[in-house]
């Protein structure tokens, strides 16, 4: 192409990539870093129940505060410890955050924690939860392990022992970011979850669109019959909200009912949650 026969523009392709992987280098560096020096945090996104219309749990999310680069969003370091292999420290600290939280919340509140394709590599995974309840005292039944396709990619054998162990534990999982990967409808078959979340990208603006209202409801029906339930993610505006509401999923989550809430406020977050709940159900005034 004309841009590999120009030098110049060549060389300036050359500076980019160099630049690029000094940045990569000092991110994993700092990263390497972070967890002695207190840099992470735990943030507590309220779901709602549409049984009852009140919040029945929050997810865990891990947040870097960098000192100059200030807060980085998990998607631009979990690849990467995932791939320096710190993700098991890391992931450890978050379950003690996450079940430390739960502690202080009412027992009806149950707490949500992602993990990582690496978390479920190693031998430790049952150990470590197991150790992080009994440090906890929150009853297993309130923990809800969140795992993505790419987990159960490979191994599914030894994967599907971990989850039957998990479960046999009392431990919930859910099958996160439900549609966006590769043979989903098999996994269900396969693996023993007892939530699915729909992915962000099928409630997008589904007030309008007629097949993401048939995905979704495909996919309550489909959870239904599994014995499963499903929490819809990503509900940004009102009009989402009613749709998803006509639907028969158990759950919400999204902007509209509640943003990520730092550690230490879950328990006014959900006050308010419940509080605007009950404003909308006799059809108050005062709502966003
Ligand atoms: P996820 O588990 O699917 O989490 C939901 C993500 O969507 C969160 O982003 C959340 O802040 C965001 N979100 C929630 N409601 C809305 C909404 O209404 N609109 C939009 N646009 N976004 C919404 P976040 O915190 O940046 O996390 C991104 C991903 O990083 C998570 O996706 C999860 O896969 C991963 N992650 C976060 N915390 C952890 C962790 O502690 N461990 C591991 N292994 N992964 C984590
Ligand atoms: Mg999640
Ligand atoms: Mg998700
Ligand atoms: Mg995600």
């Amino acid at each position: 192409s004309a841009k590999a026969h120009d030098p110049g523009r060549f060389h300036f392709f050359e500076q980019e990539m160099e630049v690029e992987l000094l940045r990569m280098q000092s991110l994993k560096a700092d990263l390497a870093k972070a967890l002695p020096k207190h840099q992470f945090e735990t943030v507590y996104q309220p779901i709602l129940s549409l049984r009852d219309n009140s919040v029945r749990g929050f997810e865990t999310l891990i947040r870097w505060r960098h000192p100059e680069r200030g807060m980085v969003p998990p998607d631009e370091f979990i690849p990467v410890i995932e791939e320096t292999g710190a993700i098991a420290d890391i992931g450890g600290w978050v379950l003690d955050e996450a079940l430390r939280s739960a502690g202080n919340w009412p027992d009806r509140i149950s707490v949500a924690v992602n993990l990582s394709p690496c978390q479920f590599r190693g031998e430790g995974l049952q150990h470590t939860v197991r150790a992080a309840l009994a440090k906890s005292g929150v009853a297993p039944p309130r923990l809800e392990l969140e795992i993505t396709e790419s987990v159960l990619l490979q191994g599914s054998e030894r994967n599907l022992a971990l989850l039957h162990s998990l479960r046999n534990m009392g431990v919930k999982i859910a099958l996160d970011d439900f549609g966006v990967g590769y043979s989903s409808l098999s996994y269900l078959r396969t693996f023993p979850f007892t939530r699915v979340k729909i992915d962000r990208s099928f409630v997008k603006g589904i007030d309008a669109n007629p097949q993401s209202i048939a995905i979704v409801k495909s996919v309550v029906d489909i959870a239904a019959a599994m014995g499963m339930q499903v929490t819809a993610e990503g509900i940004e505006t009102r009009q989402e909200f009613d749709c998803i509401r006509t639907l028969g999923c158990d759950a919400v989550q999204g902007f509209f009912i509640g943003r990520p809430t730092a550690r230490g406020t879950e328990l006014a977050a959900l006050e308010k949650v419940d509080a605007d709940m009950i404003w909308r159900a006799t059809g108050d005034s005062r709502l966003p």
